[in-house]
């Protein structure tokens, strides 16, 4: 033991299990399952386990497929479930009902909107997106590029936290602009409502991907009169793993709005087989095939309990975790040269934190830490990331997860050769 560790006393846990006690949501932790001996703090990667998901799924597996079989598309409603559900996801989203469809990935679903919205803007060459954008938001814009372009593709402008802002690259030229809500390295949140004004008043369309927004923050996309938006359902909103994503698009622009992929659960008359393209009324012409309905089962699961989550009441439970996790760094970590590069004002700030580590290697620190059950995690080259998921994180959990960092650094436990290893998934 290092004298650092010898001298070192565990957080006073009084406030947190005050916190905890005086916790509106916290009844909501035992509908999920959650490991013996874990703090789990990645839930802005992928959602807990809620209790009553195993046996919904198991009976959509053995009951509607393996008894009803082919007759289920229509008894159980198989065909219309991507639309069923996305009206459920709609009230998180501050969308209406018949705004949302589901069944991707949330790449595919990006590239849908994307497509849709430049052709709603004929004529204009350039796409503004974010250098920190989630990669795949910008890999996609690639083949948009190409592909809408004709002889040449389509700009593409960058902006960024440091600059450009987004008043330099705004011009008639540009068609549509794609940001990502809460930014998943750093949480920084944009204002919604604000920039999407902006984006009106250059003329052009705004895509928000909503990934780390969804079930983390409040998000009201039709009062800030927003275009079109994609987001993931495995992350804070539990669906599972591989969980389609969904995609909204404002009621104003759906009958317009000509989707890239134009598949046949998109068609207005999918069964009539006929040889061209219709497009359905509304949501569904953003369909493409078959929905994969053994997901939709684990995220139709999960919206029932999301049903019963109020919204504002998450946030500022969110706000609470955030703001704890940020001030206990800051009392106990600043030895090690720990930078919070999460926007400490509130109002910018997702779910989750972010911390640089000046004075260690934090992926190694990262698995260190989950070694010790505290499951965050790392984002290239130097972020080690922290999601609070309010529907089952504790406010102890955020004391425990602090004392274990600070117990990580001072120990130097990280520098054991094991903890430098890289696997596949980081
Ligand atoms: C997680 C995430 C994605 C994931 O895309 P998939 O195609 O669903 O794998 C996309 N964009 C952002 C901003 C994300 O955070």
């Amino acid at each position: 033991m290092t004298l650092d560790t010898q001298a070192r006393q565990p957080i006073d846990r009084s406030t947190c299990s005050a916190l905890d006690a005086a916790d509106p949501l916290a009844h909501f932790r035992e509908r999920f399952v959650l490991p013996d001996g874990v703090v789990y703090l990645d839930g802005n990667s992928l959602g807990a386990l809620p209790r009553a998901t195993a046996s919904h799924v198991a009976r959509v597996v053995t009951e509607e497929w393996g008894q009803g079989l082919i007759r289920s598309w229509n008894d159980a409603g198989w065909f219309e479930k991507p639309l069923v559900l996305g009206d459920r996801i709609a009230p998180l989203i501050g969308g209406a009902p018949g705004e949302v469809t589901l069944g991707d990935s949330t790449s595919a679903s990006l590239f849908q909107a994307v497509v849709a919205a430049a052709r709603l803007r004929p004529g204009r060459r350039a796409i503004v997106a974010e250098r920190g954008n989630f990669p795949t938001d910008l890999y996609v814009l690639e083949s948009v590029q190409e592909l809408l372009g004709g002889d040449a593709p389509l700009e593409r402008r960058l902006i960024a936290d440091d600059g450009p802002t987004l008043a330099e690259v705004l011009d008639e030229d540009v068609a549509v602009v794609v940001l990502t809500h809460v930014d998943y390295r750093t949480g920084r949140m944009h204002d919604l409502a604000e920039v999407t004004r902006q984006v009106h008043e250059a003329g052009a369309i705004v895509v928000w991907d909503l990934c780390h927004s969804v079930g983390a923050v409040p998000v009201e996309l039709n009062a800030a009169g927003a275009d079109f938006a994609v987001g993931c359902t495995y992350k804070y909103l539990n669906g599972g793993p591989g969980s389609p994503s969904f995609i909204w698009v404002a009621a104003r622009h759906q009958a317009e709005a000509r989707p890239a992929l134009t598949g046949w659960h998109g068609h207005a008359r999918p069964f009539a087989f006929e040889l061209g393209y219709a497009p359905a009324e509304g949501i569904g012409r953003f369909r493409v095939g078959t929905p994969q309905l053994l997901a939709l089962a684990g995220l139709e699961a999960s919206l029932e309990l999301w049903a019963e989550v109020d919204l504002e009441a998450l946030r500022e439970k969110s706000l609470r975790l955030t703001e704890l996790f940020i001030s206990l760094v800051d009392a106990r970590l600043g030895a090690w040269d720990v930078e919070v590069v999460t926007p400490r004002q509130s109002a910018r700030r997702g779910s989750q934190v972010s911390l640089r580590i000046g004075a260690a290697d934090g992926y190694a620190v990262m698995q260190a830490l989950i070694d010790g059950g505290v499951i965050g995690d790392f984002r290239a080259p130097d972020l080690v990331r922290f999601g609070f998921a309010p529907l089952y994180v504790s406010h102890a959990d955020v004391c425990d997860a602090v004392d274990a960092l600070e117990d990580v650094l001072a120990s130097g436990r990280w520098r054991e050769p094991r903890f430098a290893r890289r696997g596949l998934v980081t």
